[in-house]
């Protein structure tokens, strides 16, 4: 006899967890099935992870003392470059005043496993989708098999696809893609390190902007265990690493910037290096007949604002409510999807314009020759306290980027007007002594 489910989600990191996690709250049976072993990396991923991410995960009822387990808090992110210097505290949001650089097979184990204790959720490791089941142009299952084991059909009322970028639902489904950006593409690498020496102007944990060489940026932030993990991303076409050269090329790539490599003497690398190429940015359709996607698969946002991960369990959220939504008759399963994409897109698609126009500034064109007045005035407006908060506040989600948008022109009049008088009454203060 063949199994049935009310949902089966393809995929057991943040997106498919968190939403197995929700529906486990509903009393849905669902089942997961991932193909990796647990705990285990993702295919690319760097750690950092805000607050309003932790608030999601609060709520699916996860705890912070498992997923971020001997993890530092991060209070201050500093940017450390030739052109300007900031320290920007993070902005207490629901209580937390702090990021964390978190131990993503850690963070990924301890999801899925909150998930699992759901009694109306069953979760699979190392158990592979290959094929969807159709009937009369409706999904209604999985084809699948352990490892090692034989195909096997398992049918449900909805099949979602929480399978990541490269998500085989939703190339079997044929989803349809939109607001597709690959006019600025970026590559990222990372590894993690131990006894990096730490930020000098910190007194606690960090997370470091540096400038890299020309065309790429380098962030090194303090995780889980005593490592630090130690990321570069810039254009696509400058960090494309020689076949069977990656570690090399990265170590190469480091040496760019003298505090960093200060700071990584005498450290050992403790992992291999990973790394993505031509990091896709899109949306795909949110679903069909019988079907969803949702996280990565459904939405994929360039890593420079580190916002991937919360936008996995938002999507996951607001998922839940649209098939609690349909389950109770108030809406039809086109309605709910449509409910569904709206959310998503109107929590996401800011943030998602604003990355991209970030990846245009700092990546492709923060390599320009600026005259020295340009750069006394670009140091003037960053180091400004107004924009030290605003920098803060947008990381955190606490305003909504269209509105430091619009601010922005505003905001850099008054730091202009601002900074010129800070130094004379800096000037005035010393002349004083
Ligand atoms: C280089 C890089 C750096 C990043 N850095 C950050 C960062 O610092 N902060 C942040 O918030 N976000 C970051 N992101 C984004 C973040 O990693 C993703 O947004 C997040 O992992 C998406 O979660 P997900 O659950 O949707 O998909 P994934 O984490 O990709 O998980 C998908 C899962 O589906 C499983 N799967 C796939 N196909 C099948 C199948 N056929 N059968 C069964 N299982 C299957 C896979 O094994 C995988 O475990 C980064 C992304 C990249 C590429």
């Amino acid at each position: 006899m063949e199994k049935y489910y009310d949902v089966i989600i393809v995929g057991g990191r943040p997106a498919g967890a968190s939403l197995a996690a929700r529906l486990g709250q509903q009393g849905v049976r669902t089942l997961v099935v991932e193909r990796a072993e647990f705990p285990s990396v993702p295919a690319a991923s760097s750690p950092i992870i805000y607050s309003p991410a932790l608030k999601l995960l609060d709520e699916t009822g996860v705890k912070e003392s498992e997923y971020a387990h001997n993890t530092p808090r991060i209070r201050r992110i500093y940017a450390d470059n030739s052109q300007f210097q900031l320290n920007i505290p993070l902005p207490d949001v629901n209580g937390r005043d702090y990021a964390y650089a978190i131990d993503r097979a850690r963070f990924d184990a301890a999801l899925l496993d909150h998930a699992s204790r759901y009694p109306s959720v069953d979760t699979r490791l190392e158990y592979a989708v290959t094929d969807l089941l159709w009937e009369e142009g409706k999904v209604v299952g999985i084809v699948g098999q352990a490892h090692g084991g034989t195909e096997e059909h398992i049918r449900a009322g909805i099949v979602v696809g929480a399978d990541g970028r490269f998500s085989l639902v939703a190339r079997k489904v044929n989803a349809a893609e939109h607001d597709v950006h690959s006019d600025n593409p970026t590559s990222l690498l990372y590894a993690y390190w131990k006894n990096v020496k730490p930020y000098p102007e910190a007194t606690e944990p960090s997370a470091v902007a540096y400038e890299g060489g020309y065309g790429y940026g380098l962030l090194v932030m303090d995780s889980a265990d005593g490592t630090t993990a130690v990321t570069m991303e810039g254009q696509a076409d400058l960090l494309e690493a020689p076949a069977g050269k990656t570690t090399e090329f990265y170590l190469e790539k480091l040496q760019a910037n003298p505090k960093v490599t200060a700071r990584l003497e005498g450290a050992a690398m403790v992992t291999k290096v990973h790394g993505m190429r031509k990091i896709g940015n899109m949306y795909r359709q949110p679903g069909g007949a019988g079907w969803a996607l949702v996280g990565d698969a459904y939405h994929q946002h360039d890593p420079l604002d580190g916002q991937g991960i919360f936008n996995a369990l938002f999507t996951a959220k607001s998922l839940a409510w649209a098939i609690r939504y349909y389950r109770r008759g108030q809406m039809s399963w086109d309605e709910a999807l449509e409910w569904y994409d709206e959310t998503t897109r109107s929590k996401t698609y800011g943030m998602y314009r604003q990355t991209l126009d970030n990846v245009k500034a700092n990546l492709y064109n923060a390599n320009q020759q600026l005259p020295s007045w340009a750069l006394t005035g670009l140091r003037w407006v960053m180091e400004d306290p107004t924009t030290v908060d605003l920098f803060g506040k947008l990381m955190t989600r606490q305003i909504p980027p269209e509105v430091v948008r619009m601010a922005t022109p505003a905001i850099a009049i008054g730091a202009l007007v601002r900074a010129p008088l800070r130094e004379i009454r800096k000037r005035l203060l010393t002349f004083g002594e």
